[in-house]
């Protein structure tokens, strides 16, 4: 999984301050940066290994937790913690695979030619899925296999041949500025260059995957991974207006229904009991990408992650013949088949219709077999794993509609039963005459600007 590959840059260090001033490096180092936006959350707080200090952490452990008794499939939970992303075909070709996961390009059809062809036309996400001839579907493909030369040739995200990028500290990127080196040290406030010394670093998976959680977490992410190991900042309050805007104008005004335990003297919540639907609308954060949260949350965490995006904006507004769809980057969409029904944010679905040649099985978006074999193409739909049996709808559920849950203040989701919440209620040493039960009929509205609210604070 790990590769020994490594990517050199080189870092301008503030040796006084222990501080990266800034970075410099070709565009192998800068396309990871950016791809850190068209990851899925819940594969963020997977490489972040439950470390992104977001609230989401906890939901991703309750996933991780949850009885399959619980979710519609056992490909709902699998969906949840390992998502899909529009662009995993992409990212495969970056300079350094850091994500590790070659996994997620695998896809099934039909072992029968003629049904996948011609009859039903159908692919699916997991293995053994059953297609509408009865059988199952387990004959293995990869989706693209032979655009990643294409991709390494041109850039994945930056077109190739564009030279020199500078990266600073809180990882805001720009093309290697013409500026004398006295305006760039002035730009970054530098007034003694005595402190000053170069380094070259070597990137590998580690580093990466440092970057992406600190990204997160930290105003300084390259001094934090490179100079020194800090561990996670407090959060802070952080603005929804902007999420609450878009909300209003998307949300129909069905209201949920939430029963809550209160402590009194505190006015807390211990915890409230909801619906299926109420879960579902939580755990789809996790299928959300973060460029797409990050574009409709406005401000995200309190780490640097909003910089790298501003960024993206910039370079494509100033430069745009360097950069390659930034709409993947900016607007990257919920991978095919993962949205759901009572979905959080207005994030649109990711539609992907493969065509894939009869004799070599390859399999791309488009465009032609590499062999030239165009009149035996099949065009091919990806099932909802969401439903037992095969349809092509998208939405459905990823709970159980008949399961109640249990949600805490912390974001814990369990199925809800007596006993648990009284050893719940024992572990938060609540006296029980400080209990009050409320129950609450909100606008999906104010639960959406709720629910963000806690989920990244
Ligand atoms: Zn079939």
């Amino acid at each position: 999984m790990a590769e020994k590959k490594m990517i050199n840059i080189r870092l301008l260090v503030d040796k006084e301050k222990n501080k990266v001033v800034f970075a410099e490096s070709d565009k192998d180092f800068v396309e990871i940066l950016f791809s850190f936006l068209t990851l899925p959350i819940g594969t963020v707080v997977r490489l972040a290994n439950n470390e992104t200090n977001l609230g989401i952490d906890a939901l991703y452990k309750s996933v991780e937790a949850l009885d399959m008794q619980c979710l519609q499939t056992e490909a709902c939970k699998k969906m949840l913690l390992r998502p899909r992303s529009e662009a995993d075909h992409k990212n495969k070709s970056l300079a350094l695979n850091y994500l590790g996961s070659a996994d997620l390009l695998d896809y099934y059809i039909c072992p029968k030619w003629t049904c996948t062809s011609e009859t039903h036309c159908l692919y699916s996400m997991f293995e053994s899925a059953t297609c509408l001839c009865g059988q199952k579907m387990n004959r293995r493909f990869v989706l693209g296999k032979n655009i990643t030369d294409d991709n390494r040739l041109n850039g994945t995200y930056i077109v190739n041949g564009s030279g020199k990028f500078m990266i600073s500290d809180d990882l805001e990127v720009t093309r290697l500025s013409t500026d004398t080196t006295f305006q760039i040290l002035s730009r970054f406030g530098i007034k003694d260059g005595s402190a000053l010394e170069e380094i070259k670093v070597s990137v590998g998976t580690v580093e990466v995957l440092d970057l992406l959680k600190r990204s997160m977490l930290s105003k300084k992410p390259m001094t934090d991974v490179f100079l020194m190991k800090q561990k996670g900042i407090h959060a802070k309050t952080i603005k929804t207006e902007k999420a609450d805007k878009k909300i209003k104008s998307e949300s129909d005004n069905k209201p949920v229904n939430l029963n809550l335990l209160i402590q009194k003297s505190q006015n807390k919540v211990i915890y409230a009991v909801v619906e299926a639907d109420f879960v579902d609308f939580l755990l789809s954060f996790l299928t959300f990408p973060l460029g797409s949260v990050v574009e409709l949350l406005g401000e995200f965490s309190q780490g640097s992650i909003c910089n790298l995006y501003e960024s993206i904006e910039k370079l494509s507004n100033i430069k745009p013949e360097i950069m390659r769809s930034t709409d993947n980057l900016l607007r990257p969409k919920i991978a095919c088949q993962h949205g759901c029904k009572n979905q959080l944010l207005p994030i649109e679905e990711e539609k992907k219709a493969v065509t894939m040649c009869e004799s070599c099985f390859y399999a791309g978006l488009g465009g032609n077999c590499i062999h030239g074999f165009y009149l035996r193409k099949a065009y091919l739909c990806l099932i909802n794993p969401k439903v037992l049996a095969a349809v092509k709808e998208t939405g459905g559920r990823f709970m159980k509609e008949s399961i109640v849950f249990m949600v805490t203040d912390e974001l814990i989701v369990e199925p809800f039963s007596q006993i648990s919440s009284i050893s719940f209620l024992n572990k938060q040493c609540v006296p029980f005459n400080d209990l009050e039960e409320r129950s609450v009929s909100v606008g999906k509205q104010e639960v959406s600007a709720h629910s963000y609210y806690t989920l990244i604070c």
